[in-house]
């Protein structure tokens, strides 16, 4: 059984680290423009629009990129863990680092879906099939 570690919950990333209590991937979106943001920046990198806000992603994205960890970093994150970035579908380069659970094979565009495992006062985004 995996016990993450809890993440350092500020005021600009809490929405991101909590909105999983509710079942939500709150991700930073642009009010002016609509541009997705993550991490979460106080300025629109597109529009530098300032009304950024947490919105609920869709849940769904393609694994990108993944990498097999075999070392033990933590007592309670036994190995293997699949280290992903998985791009969100709701805008091209929308990506997110987390980790690819729930599954035997990883495979680079394979479509999964967030699942939330707490940690502490924070609920963890991880994707599985
Ligand atoms: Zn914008």
């Amino acid at each position: 059984m995996t016990e993450r570690p809890t993440p350092a919950i500020s005021e600009r990333t809490a929405a991101f680290w909590t909105g999983g209590a509710n079942g939500e991937l709150l991700i930073a979106r642009c009010q002016a423009c609509g541009w997705w943001l993550h991490p979460p920046l106080p300025v629109c990198r597109r529009c530098h629009g300032r009304d950024i806000r947490p919105e609920a992603a869709s849940g769904h994205g393609t694994v990108w990129s993944f990498t097999i960890n075999r070392y033990q970093w933590s007592p309670s994150m036994p190995p293997p863990q699949v280290i992903a970035e998985v791009e969100l579908a709701e805008q091209p380069g929308l990506r997110l680092l987390t980790s690819v659970v729930g599954c035997d094979e990883v495979t680079i565009g394979m479509p999964v879906r967030v699942r939330f495992e707490q940690a502490g006062d924070a609920w963890i985004p991880v994707f599985g099939p």
